[in-house]
């Protein structure tokens, strides 16, 4: 619940923030063009000093200085994880997408939670609607623009005792027409949030496209789209929330397909030399896919696992769809339909995303028997040696590596 002076304070910072890591990402660049080495955090700092106090940018020493330098850390961590390839080369920022800032000192900021209000350097004391308490020691605070409002989330610090898990072990399948199927039958229907407000969506990017650019009546079309954006993300996100909180308290294992989500997602079309095929199929999962945010999903299990003393183990998806769980038949046969999985050896039947999930536990257990190997802990609760043994049998019997 920020004033109108402060909000205007915080659009600027943000927009401090924006230009100094894109001055600092075209400097890097420019440097690698001609065959310099790339500068280290405290040799860009150093430039933010001359960029604050030079004449070009006089506004930049209005910002607090250390969200300036936390956005060079940002950077730094964009380029180690495009060198760890675990993301793409690091992009420009543009205005109104992901504004930010961090202030990382604990001892400038001040946290009132009482009087539901917090002071941060250069903002002042800032009301602030709650929605939890906060606990622990405040480490850092993150200050974000979304959809029009302005968000904090901090970052604390406490003890907690060990959690004891409960409940036993589950795999999961996760699918288009079910998000989530358990071993034991429960299932999630997919939420689809980005379907259900596709045409609204598209409605209001037409309407955008009519005005004129920078109009007021575009800027209103635009804050339209961006609320329709914010919508699809709000229920996405609660529907992931949700599913992963229930499934997280009630196991001590869960065992999840190692989905490659990026390679499934990868473009279907292809390249010119290399078409794709089935482009038009792929780009529907594809847009299911991210649509259902099963890397989020899995992000979101594994850390509450831990929260609860549980664990998340994920399996090579090898035959899992096609193994019947009693005989342990492999065939495609096995899978008559997308929903009916009926064996042709032994005659059990079952819905193919329940079959699904029996073959991931399976294969979770006998990763997680590796794991412990030689430890006096159990494998996981109502799990005996006999049964692994059996599981790990018919684990090479199917063609996965024994472990
Ligand atoms: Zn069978």
């Amino acid at each position: 619940m920020p004033t109108g002076g402060q909000q205007r304070d915080m659009r600027r910072y943000a927009g401090a923030c924006r230009y100094v890591f894109n001055t600092a990402l075209a400097l890097q660049k420019a440097r690698y063009e001609h065959g310099e080495k790339k500068l280290g955090y405290a040799g860009l700092c150093k430039r933010l000093t001359e960029w604050r106090n030079g004449s070009k940018t006089p506004w930049l020493k209005d910002a607090p200085t250390h969200p300036l330098q936390q956005t060079l850390k940002d950077l730094e961590r964009a380029y180690a994880n495009f060198f760890a390839k675990r993301a793409a080369f690091p992009r420009f920022r543009k205005k109104g997408q992901g504004d930010r800032f961090r202030y990382p000192d604990p001892k400038q900021i001040k946290l009132d939670q009482a009087g539901s209000r917090i002071f941060l350097p250069k903002l002042g004391w800032l009301r602030y609607r709650n929605s939890r308490d906060v606990l622990g020691e405040v480490k850092q605070v993150t200050v974000s623009a979304s959809g029009g409002k302005w968000f904090f989330s901090l970052q604390t610090a406490r003890e907690v005792e060990p959690p004891i898990p409960h409940g036993g072990a589950v795999g999961i399948d996760l699918g288009i027409a079910r998000f989530a199927t358990l071993s034991d039958g429960v299932f999630y229907a997919p939420l689809n949030s980005f379907k259900r407000h596709k045409t609204a969506l598209r409605k209001a990017q037409q309407a955008m496209s009519r005005k004129i650019k920078f109009s007021s009546n575009w800027k209103k079309a635009k804050a339209r789209v961006q609320r329709i954006h914010a919508r699809i993300g709000n229920a996405r996100r609660d529907f992931l929330h949700k599913t992963s909180t229930a499934i997280s308290q009630n196991h001590a294992m869960v065992c999840i397909e190692d989905l490659q989500v990026r390679n499934m997602s990868a473009s279907a079309a292809g390249t010119a030399d290399a078409p794709g095929r089935n482009v038009r199929a792929k780009s529907g999962l594809n847009t299911s896919i991210l649509d259902q945010g099963w890397f989020e999903f899995r992000r979101q299990l594994d850390y509450k696992l831990a929260w609860n003393g549980g664990h998340l183990i994920a399996v090579p998806p090898q035959n899992t769809s096609r193994t019947c769980p009693c005989c342990g038949h492999v065939s495609a046969d096995n899978r008559q339909t997308q929903a009916r999985f009926a064996c042709v050896e032994c005659g059990y039947e079952n819905n193919a995303d329940v079959v699904g999930a029996i073959n991931v536990l399976r294969a979770g257990h006998a990763r997680f028997a590796c794991e412990v190997s030689g430890a006096v802990m159990p494998p996981a609760a109502g799990t005996h040696r006999s049964d692994l043994s059996r599981i790990n049998a018919g684990l090479s019997a199917v063609g996965i590596p024994r472990l």
